[in-house]
Protein backbone atom coordinates (compact mmCIF):
# COMPACT_ATOMS: atom_id res chain seq x y z
CA UNK A 1 0.00 0.00 0.00
CA UNK A 2 1.35 3.28 -1.01
CA UNK A 3 1.49 5.84 1.97
CA UNK A 4 -1.09 7.88 -0.27
CA UNK A 5 -3.41 5.06 0.14
CA UNK A 6 -2.62 5.00 3.71
CA UNK A 7 -3.64 8.67 3.78
CA UNK A 8 -6.88 8.14 2.38
CA UNK A 9 -7.47 5.54 5.11
CA UNK A 10 -6.79 8.28 7.46
CA UNK A 11 -8.98 10.92 6.26
CA UNK A 12 -11.79 9.21 6.23
CA UNK A 13 -11.35 7.79 9.55
CA UNK A 14 -10.41 11.69 10.89
CA UNK A 15 -13.87 13.11 8.85
CA UNK A 16 -15.11 15.33 12.03
CA UNK A 17 -12.43 15.13 13.64
CA UNK A 18 -10.82 18.70 14.66
CA UNK A 19 -7.21 18.26 14.81
CA UNK A 20 -6.86 20.83 17.83
CA UNK A 21 -9.98 19.44 19.71
CA UNK A 22 -8.12 16.20 19.85
CA UNK A 23 -4.97 17.84 21.51
CA UNK A 24 -5.88 18.02 25.41
CA UNK A 25 -6.43 13.75 25.04
CA UNK A 26 -2.98 13.67 23.60
CA UNK A 27 -1.26 15.66 26.04
CA UNK A 28 -1.56 13.50 29.13
CA UNK A 29 -0.21 10.42 27.56
CA UNK A 30 2.43 12.44 25.93
CA UNK A 31 4.28 14.32 28.49
CA UNK A 32 8.20 14.83 28.53
CA UNK A 33 8.81 14.41 25.18
CA UNK A 34 10.78 17.10 22.98
CA UNK A 35 8.18 19.18 21.09
CA UNK A 36 8.44 21.51 17.61
CA UNK A 37 6.90 25.14 19.71
CA UNK A 38 9.62 24.33 22.39
CA UNK A 39 12.64 24.12 20.35
CA UNK A 40 11.43 26.77 17.41
CA UNK A 41 10.51 29.32 20.42
CA UNK A 42 14.19 28.64 21.75
CA UNK A 43 15.04 30.07 17.80
CA UNK A 44 13.89 33.85 17.69
CA UNK A 45 15.48 34.25 21.73
CA UNK A 46 19.38 32.65 20.38
CA UNK A 47 18.62 34.60 17.47
CA UNK A 48 17.99 38.00 18.96
CA UNK A 49 21.20 37.17 21.21
CA UNK A 50 23.44 36.91 18.79
CA UNK A 51 21.96 39.11 16.62
CA UNK A 52 22.46 37.42 13.55
CA UNK A 53 22.50 39.87 10.17
CA UNK A 54 19.56 39.85 8.22
CA UNK A 55 20.28 39.12 4.61
CA UNK A 56 18.10 39.63 1.58
CA UNK A 57 18.79 37.81 -1.93
CA UNK A 58 16.58 38.47 -4.97
CA UNK A 59 15.04 35.31 -6.77
CA UNK A 60 13.21 36.96 -9.25
CA UNK A 61 12.41 40.33 -10.68
CA UNK A 62 9.92 40.50 -8.40
CA UNK A 63 10.63 37.95 -5.21
CA UNK A 64 13.08 38.58 -2.79
CA UNK A 65 14.29 36.07 0.13
CA UNK A 66 14.95 37.41 3.45
CA UNK A 67 16.70 34.83 5.46
CA UNK A 68 17.98 35.09 9.12
CA UNK A 69 14.68 35.99 11.05
CA UNK A 70 15.44 33.48 12.18
CA UNK A 71 14.17 31.50 9.01
CA UNK A 72 13.62 32.57 5.87
CA UNK A 73 10.47 34.41 4.75
CA UNK A 74 9.48 35.92 1.37
CA UNK A 75 8.64 39.13 -0.77
CA UNK A 76 6.77 39.68 -3.74
CA UNK A 77 6.62 43.29 -5.11
CA UNK A 78 3.59 44.07 -6.85
CA UNK A 79 1.20 47.52 -8.01
CA UNK A 80 -1.08 46.31 -5.50
CA UNK A 81 1.79 46.11 -2.40
CA UNK A 82 3.55 43.12 -1.03
CA UNK A 83 2.86 40.06 -0.62
CA UNK A 84 4.82 38.28 2.39
CA UNK A 85 5.13 34.82 3.19
CA UNK A 86 5.94 34.09 6.61
CA UNK A 87 6.26 37.05 8.72
CA UNK A 88 9.46 36.00 10.89
CA UNK A 89 9.78 35.31 14.65
CA UNK A 90 8.63 37.96 17.03
CA UNK A 91 12.33 39.15 18.21
CA UNK A 92 12.96 40.08 14.38
CA UNK A 93 10.01 40.68 12.42
CA UNK A 94 10.52 44.67 13.08
CA UNK A 95 13.69 43.83 10.88
CA UNK A 96 11.70 42.34 7.76
CA UNK A 97 9.26 45.20 8.40
CA UNK A 98 12.37 47.45 7.57
CA UNK A 99 13.86 45.62 5.19
CA UNK A 100 10.86 46.43 3.02
CA UNK A 101 11.73 49.87 3.49
CA UNK A 102 8.46 51.25 3.39
CA UNK A 103 6.00 49.40 1.22
CA UNK A 104 2.74 48.40 2.38
CA UNK A 105 2.38 44.58 2.77
CA UNK A 106 -0.95 43.73 1.23
CA UNK A 107 -1.36 40.09 2.17
CA UNK A 108 0.57 37.68 4.67
CA UNK A 109 0.43 34.23 4.28
CA UNK A 110 1.54 31.54 6.57
CA UNK A 111 3.20 28.33 5.70
CA UNK A 112 1.72 27.37 9.56
CA UNK A 113 1.50 28.05 12.73
CA UNK A 114 5.15 27.75 14.40
CA UNK A 115 6.15 30.79 15.82
CA UNK A 116 9.33 31.53 13.35
CA UNK A 117 6.59 31.87 11.00
CA UNK A 118 4.01 33.82 12.59
CA UNK A 119 5.91 35.93 14.95
CA UNK A 120 5.59 39.24 12.94
CA UNK A 121 1.88 38.33 12.30
CA UNK A 122 0.57 41.48 14.86
CA UNK A 123 3.21 43.87 13.52
CA UNK A 124 2.11 43.41 9.83
CA UNK A 125 -1.79 43.27 10.76
CA UNK A 126 -1.70 46.58 12.80
CA UNK A 127 -0.04 47.86 9.63
CA UNK A 128 -3.03 46.92 7.54
CA UNK A 129 -2.07 43.20 6.19
CA UNK A 130 -4.52 40.81 5.38
CA UNK A 131 -3.52 37.30 7.27
CA UNK A 132 -4.06 34.36 5.22
CA UNK A 133 -3.46 30.39 6.07
CA UNK A 134 -5.24 27.24 6.44
CA UNK A 135 -7.70 27.03 8.15
CA UNK A 136 -6.20 24.72 10.80
CA UNK A 137 -3.32 27.06 11.59
CA UNK A 138 -5.77 29.81 12.80
CA UNK A 139 -6.99 26.93 15.12
CA UNK A 140 -3.92 26.45 16.50
CA UNK A 141 -3.22 30.43 16.57
CA UNK A 142 -6.93 31.19 18.22
CA UNK A 143 -5.91 28.32 21.00
CA UNK A 144 -4.21 27.12 23.94
CA UNK A 145 -2.55 24.17 23.31
CA UNK A 146 -0.50 21.39 25.07
CA UNK A 147 3.61 21.02 24.23
CA UNK A 148 4.19 17.59 25.01
CA UNK A 149 8.14 18.32 25.60
CA UNK A 150 7.79 20.56 27.91
CA UNK A 151 4.35 19.76 29.80
CA UNK A 152 3.16 23.16 29.31
CA UNK A 153 0.55 24.48 27.49
CA UNK A 154 0.86 27.37 24.96
CA UNK A 155 -1.38 30.45 25.38
CA UNK A 156 -3.26 31.33 22.02
CA UNK A 157 -2.01 34.60 20.20
CA UNK A 158 -3.43 37.41 20.20
CA UNK A 159 -6.62 38.24 17.58
CA UNK A 160 -4.16 40.17 15.57
CA UNK A 161 -2.16 37.90 15.06
CA UNK A 162 -5.19 35.15 13.92
CA UNK A 163 -5.36 34.64 9.86
CA UNK A 164 -8.68 36.59 8.53
CA UNK A 165 -8.97 34.51 5.83
CA UNK A 166 -8.50 30.76 5.65
CA UNK A 167 -8.82 27.58 3.33
CA UNK A 168 -9.33 23.98 3.28
CA UNK A 169 -7.69 22.59 0.06
CA UNK A 170 -6.96 25.24 -2.02
CA UNK A 171 -6.84 28.56 -3.09
CA UNK A 172 -5.76 31.67 -5.68
CA UNK A 173 -4.88 34.77 -4.37
CA UNK A 174 -3.45 37.76 -7.50
CA UNK A 175 -1.00 40.32 -6.52
CA UNK A 176 -0.61 42.54 -9.82
CA UNK A 177 0.80 40.55 -12.52
CA UNK A 178 1.67 37.30 -9.96
CA UNK A 179 -0.84 34.71 -9.70
CA UNK A 180 -0.22 33.04 -6.39
CA UNK A 181 -1.52 29.43 -5.88
CA UNK A 182 -1.81 28.09 -2.17
CA UNK A 183 -2.21 24.19 -1.08
CA UNK A 184 -2.88 22.02 1.72
CA UNK A 185 0.09 19.56 2.73
CA UNK A 186 -1.45 16.94 5.20
CA UNK A 187 0.23 16.32 7.95
CA UNK A 188 3.06 16.76 6.56
CA UNK A 189 5.29 18.63 9.72
CA UNK A 190 2.20 20.11 11.23
CA UNK A 191 -1.30 19.69 10.38
CA UNK A 192 -2.22 22.43 8.66
CA UNK A 193 0.94 23.02 6.46
CA UNK A 194 0.40 24.86 3.13
CA UNK A 195 2.92 25.52 0.13
CA UNK A 196 2.76 28.88 -1.44
CA UNK A 197 3.09 28.83 -5.42
CA UNK A 198 4.26 32.10 -7.05
CA UNK A 199 3.42 30.59 -10.43
CA UNK A 200 4.46 33.67 -13.34
CA UNK A 201 7.84 34.05 -11.15
CA UNK A 202 7.95 30.39 -10.95
CA UNK A 203 8.84 30.05 -6.84
CA UNK A 204 7.61 27.24 -4.61
CA UNK A 205 7.66 28.18 -1.00
CA UNK A 206 7.49 24.69 1.01
CA UNK A 207 7.27 26.04 4.70
CA UNK A 208 8.16 23.46 6.79
CA UNK A 209 7.80 20.69 4.66
CA UNK A 210 11.52 20.33 3.09
CA UNK A 211 14.17 21.06 5.59
CA UNK A 212 17.71 20.87 3.62
CA UNK A 213 19.68 22.01 6.69
CA UNK A 214 17.85 21.22 9.86
CA UNK A 215 16.93 17.99 11.16
CA UNK A 216 13.19 17.68 9.28
CA UNK A 217 10.20 18.17 12.15
CA UNK A 218 6.91 16.28 12.93
CA UNK A 219 4.85 17.30 15.22
CA UNK A 220 3.29 14.45 15.74
CA UNK A 221 1.13 15.27 18.62
CA UNK A 222 -0.84 17.49 15.91
CA UNK A 223 -0.81 14.88 13.13
CA UNK A 224 2.15 14.81 11.38
CA UNK A 225 4.16 11.70 10.48
CA UNK A 226 6.84 10.49 8.07
CA UNK A 227 3.58 8.93 5.46
CA UNK A 228 2.06 12.59 4.95
CA UNK A 229 5.31 14.22 4.69
CA UNK A 230 6.47 12.02 1.93
CA UNK A 231 3.07 12.51 0.27
CA UNK A 232 3.02 16.10 0.60
CA UNK A 233 6.77 15.88 -1.39
CA UNK A 234 5.19 13.87 -3.86
CA UNK A 235 2.60 16.70 -4.07
CA UNK A 236 5.23 19.30 -4.06
CA UNK A 237 7.22 17.91 -6.97
CA UNK A 238 4.10 17.62 -9.25
CA UNK A 239 3.69 21.48 -9.13
CA UNK A 240 7.40 22.50 -9.26
CA UNK A 241 9.35 22.65 -12.62
CA UNK A 242 13.14 21.87 -13.13
CA UNK A 243 14.25 25.25 -12.86
CA UNK A 244 11.39 26.29 -10.64
CA UNK A 245 12.99 27.97 -6.93
CA UNK A 246 11.96 25.92 -4.16
CA UNK A 247 12.20 27.73 -0.60
CA UNK A 248 12.10 25.81 2.91
CA UNK A 249 11.34 27.68 5.86
CA UNK A 250 15.31 26.47 7.09
CA UNK A 251 18.54 26.65 4.66
CA UNK A 252 18.92 27.56 1.22
CA UNK A 253 16.89 27.73 -1.90
CA UNK A 254 16.91 24.27 -3.64
CA UNK A 255 16.15 22.96 -6.83
CA UNK A 256 13.35 19.94 -7.83
CA UNK A 257 16.10 17.80 -7.90
CA UNK A 258 17.41 18.26 -4.28
CA UNK A 259 14.07 18.34 -3.05
CA UNK A 260 13.62 15.24 -4.85
CA UNK A 261 16.55 13.81 -3.57
CA UNK A 262 15.50 14.52 0.00
CA UNK A 263 11.78 12.92 -0.78
CA UNK A 264 13.62 10.36 -1.64
CA UNK A 265 15.61 9.89 1.49
CA UNK A 266 12.50 10.37 3.59
CA UNK A 267 10.62 7.57 1.56
CA UNK A 268 13.52 5.28 2.66
CA UNK A 269 13.04 6.07 6.41
CA UNK A 270 9.61 5.22 6.05
CA UNK A 271 10.04 2.29 4.48
CA UNK A 272 12.37 1.46 7.00
CA UNK A 273 10.75 2.62 10.13
CA UNK A 274 7.14 1.40 9.71
CA UNK A 275 8.78 -2.08 9.05
CA UNK A 276 10.81 -1.99 12.27
CA UNK A 277 7.21 -0.49 13.64
CA UNK A 278 5.06 -3.62 12.69
CA UNK A 279 7.55 -5.75 13.93
CA UNK A 280 7.23 -3.43 17.10
CA UNK A 281 10.98 -2.11 17.45
CA UNK A 282 11.09 1.43 19.31
CA UNK A 283 13.34 4.45 17.90
CA UNK A 284 15.82 3.38 20.33
CA UNK A 285 16.15 -0.37 18.18
CA UNK A 286 15.92 1.67 14.99
CA UNK A 287 18.99 3.80 16.17
CA UNK A 288 20.84 0.37 16.91
CA UNK A 289 19.97 -1.18 13.92
CA UNK A 290 21.66 1.72 12.42
CA UNK A 291 18.22 3.04 9.83
CA UNK A 292 19.63 6.10 9.59
CA UNK A 293 23.38 5.18 8.73
CA UNK A 294 22.77 4.52 5.06
CA UNK A 295 20.81 7.28 3.79
CA UNK A 296 23.43 9.90 3.16
CA UNK A 297 22.79 12.35 5.64
CA UNK A 298 24.01 13.06 8.84
CA UNK A 299 21.10 14.35 11.72
CA UNK A 300 21.85 16.79 14.19
CA UNK A 301 19.71 14.99 17.00
CA UNK A 302 19.18 11.08 15.00
CA UNK A 303 17.76 9.64 18.26
CA UNK A 304 14.97 12.81 18.45
CA UNK A 305 13.98 12.36 14.79
CA UNK A 306 13.35 8.25 14.93
CA UNK A 307 11.67 9.45 17.98
CA UNK A 308 9.45 11.57 16.18
CA UNK A 309 8.75 9.66 13.59
CA UNK A 310 7.72 6.14 15.83
CA UNK A 311 5.21 8.50 17.80
CA UNK A 312 4.14 9.04 14.20
CA UNK A 313 4.09 5.79 13.28
CA UNK A 314 2.12 4.48 16.39
CA UNK A 315 -0.97 6.82 14.98
CA UNK A 316 -1.31 4.74 11.81
CA UNK A 317 0.30 1.09 12.97
CA UNK A 318 -2.99 -0.56 11.97
CA UNK A 319 -2.30 0.24 8.76
CA UNK A 320 1.02 -0.95 8.31
CA UNK A 321 0.22 -4.90 8.54
CA UNK A 322 -1.15 -6.14 10.90
CA UNK A 323 1.81 -7.74 13.04
CA UNK A 324 1.01 -5.65 15.71
CA UNK A 325 -1.47 -6.61 18.23
ZN1 LIG B 1 7.80 24.70 11.68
Amino acid sequence: MKTTDRRSFLQAGLTGLAGVASLPLLGGTLAGCAQTPAREAAGPAAAAASKPALTTEKLTERVTLIGGVPGNVIALSSSDGVVLVDSGSAALAGSVKKSLAGAKVKTLLNTHYHADQTGGNVLFSAAGAEIEAHKITRQWLETDFYVPADNRWVKAQPKAAWPTKTFREKDEVKAGAETIELGYLLEAHTRGDIYVFFRDSNVLAVGDVASPLRDPVLDWYTGAWLGGRVDAMDDLLAIAKDDTKIVPCYGPVMTRAQLQAERDMMLKLYTTTTDLTDKGRSAQDMLEAGVLKDVGREFQDPYRLLFDICKGHWAHYTNFGGNIV
